[in-house]
Parts: structure tokens; C-alpha cells; sequence
């Protein structure tokens, strides 16, 4: 019989398991004669004034707990009767190819970018010599958009399949354990390339292939069925998994020309990052207590804020306590920011990303005329959001980004550069009026929501806050339609979309779950 159990204690019990015994055990309703305690959630709650942690147990009476890996798949050596190209390496190419390999399925993986070693150089590159390579940077390359990120790994699309499994695929390939306890785990960038490369390793073990440097440039499409990619060569397959991600500008024009029916406008969100001295964050969250005694064990503090303005959401996102705003553009001309963090989130500032939803009806029509010239009238929002990131570039100094005191923006002046504090953005900062080049429904939508949003977090809005400019690439303004049980493209038959570039995921966790239901829905059709 199990009973599970919510305790709540101030951070500095949380080490005293005596305590902690007696706490869980008091609120049990079944003696037995043996009770076994083990623990499964832990979530700081620094609401209301006071800082509480809560932990969750499972308490096991007269019966032995189940070993922890029971979730873990079974994977078989690829039979060679199927093959299925994955395009693309990102959370959602990894976990497909290994749901393909619980059917025995062979998966080839093409991934544009490099493995994360080349890639881990040519990111430096950007900070030291102002240099993007469009083929491998912090969206592409082996691992996709989630290598070089904050690795967070809590998402709310408990629908879409099973979050703890994926958790634990994660703890299998190297991840810390604690992430199948935290409430909000995460992974840190710099434990996920290993981990990254260790799913790539049992992919190949098991007879998938995973080739780098390799893009697809076009579809083979015959009689409305796609029968492979050309990926330098004619790659062959059974079915396709496309998995490119949101930066993947190419493969949306190229299926505007091919399948325009297959695109759809969707609801995105753009704006900017503001970065505050961690210590500040801290003290706002954990009011003031981080560093009495016990405090330590919180780490930096997390937030998350969200408001309304005319209708549109304002809202924080990707937050990163104790981390780095990060250069994330795909090409050389272009400024995107993004933000990430290390295992121990103890940098000296703390970031995120604050957006502005953007409907397709409030996207410029200029932007409908120039997309229809494409192929297809829903890729308005993608080259509004190409507008922007150029932009950031001709008001920014070569990968250094525009940026702006908070409280200056607030205030519609430019901040003398003098003015402008240290950042974590290693490309460097320049000054910019951000009111005079963010459209303005987001610019105007972005003050009005910090103005309220201080409301609820009294000080977000404070002379240290900086706001580095833009953050467009939240989610993708573009959808690729997809059957809703089949998951294939409704367009062309064996194309699978799926993970963030589809438009129906977004984030670490989902992307991958998103790519398990596609090759899951392969299989189906194979087997
Ligand atoms: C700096 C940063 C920090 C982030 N932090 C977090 C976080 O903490 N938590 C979180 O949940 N999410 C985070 N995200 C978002 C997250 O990384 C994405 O949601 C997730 O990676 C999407 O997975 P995906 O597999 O769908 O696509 P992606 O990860 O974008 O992968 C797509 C892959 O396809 C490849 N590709 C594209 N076009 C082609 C082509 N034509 N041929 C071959 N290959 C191609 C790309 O090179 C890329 O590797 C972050 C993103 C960034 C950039």
C-alpha cells in the first residue's frame, strides 16, 4: 500500500531527516509494520512573505518501492526493414529516433550543424570575433536549440504525453538525479552537450545513423507522398520526420512553395530581455532572507509574471536565475537573444525573456504583401519577426545588441552609454531608445505590462534593470499542418512535423514528447 505525503519546512530544516521522518509519518493513516519513505518532489515557495519548501513522499507501508528506472523504454537493434530520415538533431530528433528504436526502426538523423564539440567553438566564436556561422550556432547544430541552454525542463503539456518518462531518459543519459524531484528541473548548459552526445552514441549503437553537417535542401515528392530528402545526396526513406526547429527559415519557404497549404499563421510572442543583478532578483523573491542561515540551500530565485494589456499577453519567459543573456541568432545578420545557465546557477545576474503576444491580425499588412510573394500569405509573421532581428542589427554594433536601462526605457530616453551597467552578454551592449525602433504595439504593450508587473513584484523595476534587445524566437509564428491523430502533414503524406518548428511544441520537454508521438505514429504505420 502507498500514501503520499506533503510536508512543508523552512529551507534550513531541510537537511534534519529525523524531522523530516517524523513530519511525513505523522500525517500517514496506515501503521503496517514497515514504512518506507521515498521522496519525490521538492518546490521552494517564496510567496506571501516567507520562504517555504515544500517536499512531497511516498510512503510505502509493508511493500518495497519500485526501482526508479521501471519508465525506462526498451530499445532494439534497428531490423533494417524501415528507414525514416529525421531532420534535424533537437530534442525532437533525438527522442524520435529513439522511439523508433523501441519498433526496431531504423533512423537516420541529418543534422545542418556540427557535433557539440565543433559546435561548442563556433559559439565562441560569436563573442570573440563577431562571427555567426549560419550553419552552427546556439539554434543549430548536433542537439538542436536545448544544447546550449538553461536546460529547464518543466513544462505544462501534461496532455501530450508523459513528462516523468522523458525525465528519466534524461537521468539515463547522464542527467543529475534531482531532476526527477525538482519541481522545476533543470539541466544547465554545461552538463547537456555530454548528455546530448550520449543519446547520439546509443542511437548509433543500435543501427541508427546520425549524420552532421548535412542539410536538407529539398523534399522528394511524388504523386503527393514524400519519398526522402536531398540532403547533398538523394537520401531515401519510408517516412520523414521533419523536426527543424523554429530558426529553420529555409524549410518553411521551402514548403511555401511546394505545400502553401500546408502553413499556417499562428499566435507568437516577441520582445526583449531584462537582466538584473541576481542579488536583486533574490532579495525581491526570497524577501530578503537568501542569506540567513539555511537560505543557501534555495539558489537563485526563480519568477515568473505574467499580465494583460488590451488583450494581448505580456509575460515573462525562459527565465534563467544566475545565468547569461546569450547571442541565439542563426545568421550573420541578425541579433536574437535568448538566455541560459550553468548546473549551479551562480552567475552574478539573472534574466528573462519578457514578451509580447502577437497575433497574426496584429501583424503589419506590408509584411502579408511580401509574403504572399513567397508562396504563401502565413509567413507574414516569420518575416516580421526577420524584420525585427534585422533591425536590432543596424541599431546594434556587429553581434553587440541594443540595450537600454529599464527605467530610461520607461521613461522614452536613450541611456547614455556611460550608464549602461556590466552585463552577462559577452558580444557586448550598445545604446539604443528601444521605443524607437520595436514596433510600437509591442514596445507600448511591453511598458504598460513592466508597469503592472511591478505592481505584483514591487522593485522588478529598479535603476540596475537592463533591457537587451529583441527576444523573438519564443515560439514559431508559423504552424505546419499536421492530421491530428496521424501527426502526418496534412499536405504531403510521410512528412511527420513535429517539436517546436511544427508549431505544436514548444520548450525542451514537449519538443521531445511531440517527436515520441510522431515516430510513435510512424511506427504505426510501418509496423
Ligand atoms: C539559448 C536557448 C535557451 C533555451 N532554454 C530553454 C530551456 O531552458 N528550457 C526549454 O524547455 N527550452 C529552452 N529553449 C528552447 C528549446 O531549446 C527548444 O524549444 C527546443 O530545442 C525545440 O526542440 P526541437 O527539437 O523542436 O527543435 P530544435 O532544438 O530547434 O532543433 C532543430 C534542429 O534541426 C536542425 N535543422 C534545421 N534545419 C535543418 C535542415 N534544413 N537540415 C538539417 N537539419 C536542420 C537544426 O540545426 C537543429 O539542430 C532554449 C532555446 C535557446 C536558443
Amino acid at each position: 500500500m502507498k500514501e503520499t505525503v506533503t510536508i512543508t519546512v523552512k529551507p534550513e530544516q531541510e537537511k534534519n531527516t529525523k524531522l523530516i521522518e517524523k513530519l511525513v509519518l505523522s500525517q500517514v493513516k496506515n501503521r503496517g509494520s514497515k514504512r518506507t519513505l521515498v521522496f519525490c518532489k521538492r518546490s521552494v515557495d517564496a510567496r506571501h512573505g516567507q520562504v517555504k519548501l515544500h517536499l512531497r513522499y511516498d510512503v510505502y507501508i509493508d511493500e518495497e518501492p519500485p526501482a526508479l528506472q521501471t519508465k525506462l523504454p526498451v530499445w532494439k537493434k534497428a531490423d533494417g526493414k524501415h528507414t525514416v530520415v529525421i531532420i534535424g538533431s533537437g530534442p525532437a530528433g533525438l527522442f524520435g529516433a529513439l522511439k523508433l528504436l523501441e519498433y526496431g526502426i531504423k533512423p537516420i538523423i541529418i543534422e545542418r550543424g556540427p557535433d557539440t564539440t565543433q559546435r561548442r567553438k563556433d559559439i565562441a566564436l560569436i563573442s570573440k570575433e563577431d562571427f555567426v556561422n549560419a550553419e552552427s550556432n546556439y539554434c543549430f547544430g548536433e542537439g538542436g536549440a536545448g544544447t546550449f541552454s538553461d536546460g529547464k525542463l518543466y513544462t505544462r503539456s501534461n496532455k501530450r504525453g508523459d513528462i516523468s518518462s522523458i525525465l528519466q531518459i534524461f537521468h539515463a543519459f547522464g542527467a543529475d538525479e534531482k531532476i526527477l524531484t525538482d519541481a522545476h528541473p533543470h539541466i544547465g548548459t554545461d552538463r547537456l552537450p555530454k548528455i546530448i552526445n550520449a543519446m547520439r552514441d546509443k542511437i548509433i549503437e543500435l543501427g541508427g545513423e546520425v549524420r552532421f553537417n548535412t542539410k536538407c535542401t529539398d523534399f522528394i515528392v511524388e504523386n503527393g507522398h514524400v519519398k526522402g530528402v536531398v540532403a547533398g545526396t538523394e537520401i531515401p526513406a519510408d517516412a520523414v520526420l521533419l523536426a527543424t526547429g523554429h530558426s529553420a527559415t529555409d524549410i518553411y519557404m521551402m514548403l511555401a512553395k511546394i505545400a502553401p497549404k500546408a502553413l499556417e499563421m499562428k499566435t507568437f510572442a516577441m520582445g526583449v530581455r531584462v537582466e538584473h543583478p541576481r542579488q536583486v532578483i533574490d532579495q525581491l523573491q526570497y524577501h530578503g532572507k537568501q542569506n540567513q542561515e539555511g537560505g543557501q540551500n534555495l539558489g537563485a530565485a526563480e519568477y515568473r509574471v505574467t499580465t494583460q494589456v488590451d488583450g494581448r499577453g505580456v509575460y515573462s519567459f525562459c527565465m534563467c536565475p544566475g545565468g547569461f543573456v546569450v547571442p541565439s541568432a542563426s545568421g550573420p545578420d541578425e541579433i536574437v537573444v535568448n538566455g541560459m545557465s550553468a548546473a549551479a546557477r551562480n552567475s552574478k545576474w539573472s534574466n528573462a525573456a519578457i514578451v509580447v503576444e502577437t497575433r497574426p491580425e496584429d501583424i503589419p499588412s506590408t509584411f502579408l504583401d511580401q509574403a504572399k510573394k513567397l508562396g504563401s500569405a502565413d509567413l507574414a509573421g516569420l518575416l516580421f519577426r526577420t524584420k525585427l532581428e534585422q533591425d536590432a542589427k543596424s541599431n546594434g554594433n556587429g553581434q553587440a545588441a541594443p540595450a537600454q536601462l529599464l527605467t530610461d526605457f520607461l521613461a522614452n530616453k536613450k541611456t547614455p552609454p556611460e550608464n549602461l551597467p556590466a552585463t552577462s552578454y559577452t558580444p557586448g551592449i550598445v545604446s539604443s531608445n528601444l521605443n524607437d525602433w520595436l514596433p510600437p504595439q509591442i514596445a507600448e504593450k511591453l511598458a504598460q505590462g513592466i508597469r503592472q508587473i511591478d505592481q505584483n513584484m514591487k522593485g522588478f523595476i529598479c535603476p540596475q534593470a537592463l533591457m537587451i534587445a529583441p527576444e523573438t524566437r519564443t515560439s514559431t509564428p508559423v504552424r505546419i499542418l499536421r492530421n491530428k491523430e496521424t501527426f502526418e502533414c496534412t499536405e504531403i503524406k510521410g512528412l511527420y512535423p513535429a517539436g517546436e518548428g511544427s508549431g505544436y511544441a514548444g520548450g525542451i520537454v514537449s519538443s521531445a514528447m511531440d517527436g515520441e508521438n510522431a515516430a510513435k505514429a510512424i511506427a504505426c504505420v510501418l509496423k
